[in-house]
């Protein structure tokens, strides 16, 4: 007789964490749908959650390590992969120092448990400098301004979608991603809700996407201007006194008549023919978020991926606190993670404060940002000779040659590496240049918590997963490969035991945790608290999360808040649990030296001056030849990967070149030709899709696509390879303050193909 099983676990593919019901029988995944009853997502899933068991049983997916021998990747054992791990990492570190291995850590690793726990462990065990990640390609700017603004960067408001009568959203398309820093399965049920009690959504985007096309009023904005139309927003909020300010925020804020002054050139007439926003609207716009009772800006990709990332990013802040709706209900709130978030860590109230530029990467001397430096820089680490030049890489669940900027240039670096470990479950586009690829178990094969993304959740929730499936016989969790590849890193050997590495992860925790006196554990006996957490018989990640459920803000402090949230249980609620919805949390929030938010950063309102000497460059008429390359974002897809089932890519080809009908017309393209598009580094030939829902002088290919290398093995991608947008994009164009990659707004010329 079979043995039929329903188990709930969250997605981990995206920032929504959709909880999933999964029907197993026999230890095989028979189906997949939205869990009913997760507190969070009440059953809604998008098409790629069910998607997991096709993942679990891709033929494609590694399960065994791979050896690059004479250019071609062989199957060997972990014994064996270890051996060459350890014989070229040691190699590279004796001859050229710590400092010539760099790393990246790759978007998945931020929906991923063991990567959460152990990555650090593993930097830290590297003890290298050159540390680059996802964060630059997309999102650090957030991360930057609200460090300056709230002393963590971990402290990012979100729209309180579930009460907000009024949602501005700039360069975020959740239709089709889901959320992004704003953790909110079924994002657009939510919109959807709002508009239901009478709320409005209004969408700035170049292109009139699925979102778009829901709002009230989509302004098509010109790439890349956001910042301006933000600071026109600020500079006319402000015309009227902020009044609104007396009554609720004026207390907790710092700097806003520096702020005030410094936005005076941006008036709504001077950065019209920037924007292509007329005046009246951006006016119009400024008194209905004043005037809604409540309304939330949510800003998010587009905002970021500009020159002026950081500084976007800060004014979407400024916008909601000019409005009053900083940390009101129905407007952007702070979340209260329950576990392991950067903004309940310390002292409430005050704190170091937050600061980039501790050091300077090598070759351009970017700044560095949250300990690390532009995936933009990583070729010219790996190409220029001197001290510190990247010789070995190790790439933790990701595919920079497809997803960072001027992909060729980082292949061909990668390509002239001494040494490169992968950890990856495919060969693909990046982890074909490794000499060693050390596949973790799939995600049916894991626990799960959304450490990083909970931290950016519309309400306050907690969601345990259990792993599925066994893992195979013999095979490491992915903690063990993380924590194996860190001992080895540190010089301990192949044979060096993960359980200590273990141990001495979460002692390092335990011991911070009882010598700060703002956490429930102060002065506690470590060894009593470790063998508390150690009783249950777990280790790795799991007995890590479940000290920082204990230790977080509802927490049971072992013992001292006996109602409180452990890991027991968590597991015994399988569907989540619900700590409410968001609530006011100022000043507790803060992290800051003065205890305020610290509205005029220096950093910042030294870009405005760039801002401002932008505002006559920027002033391109429509009329204009030169076009401006953006991306896109589909629903079936996820940044690079994914793109191996089946079920994912079928259909009408989705990696065209979107072109407004006007445009195509004045060159002389039809519908589903090929066209050329040259931008200063690179060049591709995309198929054409005409469509009147992109501004005119814009031009967008979706990112994560150019399958058809050589040398991977996803056989599904390769026949549905499309072209690699990242192909065109410029690895000099960065935002300045963050490091953040520029790709939106790339110039490029497009071309017909005789
Ligand atoms: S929206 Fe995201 S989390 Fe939800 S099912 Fe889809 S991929 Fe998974």
């Amino acid at each position: 007789m079979s043995n039929k099983r329903v188990v709930t676990r969250t997605c981990p593919l995206c920032e929504a964490g959709c909880g999933l019901a999964i029907t197993v029988v026999d230890d095989e995944v028979t189906h997949i749908r939205g869990d009913l009853d997760d507190v969070f997502s009440k059953g809604f899933i998008c098409p790629k959650g069910s998607t997991l068991k096709q993942l679990h049983y891709d033929p494609d997916r590694l399960r065994m390590p791979m050896v690059k021998r004479n250019g071609v990747h062989q199957q060997v054992s972990w014994a064996e992969a270890w051996h060459v791990v350890a014989e070229g990492l040691t190699s590279v570190i004796n001859s050229h120092g710590r400092e010539s291995i760099g790393t990246y850590l790759g978007n998945p690793g931020a929906h991923n448990l063991s990567a959460l726990t152990f990555n650090r462990v593993l930097l830290q065990a590297i003890g290298s400098r050159q540390r680059f990640s996802a964060s630059t390609v997309d999102q650090i700017p957030k991360q930057v301004s609200s460090g300056l603004l709230f002393g963590s960067a971990s402290s990012v408001p979100v729209p309180d979608l579930d009460r907000t009568q009024y949602l501005l959203i700039l360069g975020a398309n959740p239709y089709e991603s889901n959320g992004s820093l704003c953790t909110a399965p079924d994002f657009p049920g939510r919109i959807e809700a709002m508009q239901s009690r009478g709320g409005k959504l209004v969408v700035v985007d170049p292109r009139k996407t699925r979102t778009a096309a829901q709002a009230e009023e989509w302004l098509p904005i010109r790439p890349g201007t956001d910042a301006f139309f933000l600071a026109a927003l600020a500079n006319t909020l402000a015309e009227g006194g902020l009044q609104v300010l007396d009554e609720r925020l004026g207390a907790y804020l710092a700097g806003v008549d520096e702020v005030v002054a410094a936005l005076a050139p941006f008036t709504p007439e001077a950065v019209a023919s920037t924007t292509g926003i007329d005046a009246r609207t951006t006016r119009r716009i400024a008194g209905e978020l004043r005037d809604s009772g409540s309304a939330a800006v949510y800003g998010r990709l587009g905002t970021c991926t500009s020159s002026f990332g950081t500084t976007a990013s800060w004014l979407v802040d400024v916008v909601n606190i000019f409005t009053g709706n900083l940390d009101r209900v129905g407007g952007a709130m702070f979340p209260l993670p329950v576990a392991g978030s950067g903004n309940t860590r310390g002292q409430s109230g005050v704190g170091k404060g937050f600061r980039t530029g501790r050091g300077f990467s090598r070759v351009s001397r970017h700044p560095e940002a949250l300990g690390e430096y532009p995936a933009a820089a990583m070729a010219e680490e790996i190409e220029t000779p001197g001290d510190g030049q990247i010789r070995a890489m190790i790439v933790v669940c990701g595919n920079p040659v497809l997803s960072t900027p001027n992909s060729d240039r980082l292949a061909k670096a990668m390509d002239d590496l001494e040494f490169m470990v992968s950890v990856d479950m495919y060969l693909n586009e990046t982890s074909k240049f490794a000499d060693v690829i050390l596949p973790p178990p799939s995600q049916l094969q894991r626990s799960h918590y959304d450490l990083a993304l909970l931290t950016f959740a519309v309400r306050n929730v907690a969601n345990y997963s259990e792993p599925v499936l066994p893992l195979a016989p013999d095979t490491p969790d992915e903690w063990e490969i993380l924590a194996k590849l860190s001992a080895i890193a540190a010089g301990m050997g192949v044979d060096a035991d993960v359980g200590n590495v273990d141990d001495l992860a979460l002692g390092t925790l335990v011991q911070g945790a009882t010598k700060d006196s703002s956490t429930n554990v102060y002065g506690r006996d470590e060894q009593e608290l470790v063998a508390e957490l150690s009783k249950s018989g777990r280790r790795g990640p799991d007995r890590i999360l479940d000290f920082m459920l204990r230790i977080g803000p509802f927490g049971d402090g072992f013992g001292s808040s006996p109602d409180g949230v452990n890991l027991d249980k968590l597991i015994a609620a399988p569907h989540g649990i619900d700590f409410g919805a968001l609530e006011p949390r100022l000043p507790e929030v803060l992290r800051t030296p003065s205890g305020k938010i610290e509205l005029a950063a220096p950093s910042l309102i030294n870009d405005l001056s760039r801002l401002e000497s932008r505002l006559a460059e920027s002033t391109k008429s429509d009329d204009s030849d030169q076009m401006v390359l953006v991306g896109r974002r589909h629903l079936r897809s996820n940044n690079s990967w994914m793109h191996n089932i089946e079920v994912l890519v079928k259909g009408k080809d989705r990696c065209t070149l979107q072109i407004n009908p006007d445009d195509a017309q004045r060159l002389g393209v039809s519908p589903d030709t090929l066209v050329r598009v040259k931008s200063r580094v690179g060049v591709v030939d995309a198929p054409v899709e005409i469509t009147d829902s992109i501004r005119r002088g814009v031009v967008s290919l979706p990112h994560g696509w150019g399958h058809s290398v050589e040398g991977t093995r996803t056989r599904v991608a390769k026949m549905h390879a499309g072209v690699n947008s990242n192909l065109l994009t410029d690895e000099r164009e960065l935002d300045p303050l963050s490091g953040n990659s520029v790709l939106n707004g790339i110039p490029v010329v497009v071309e017909r193909i005789i």
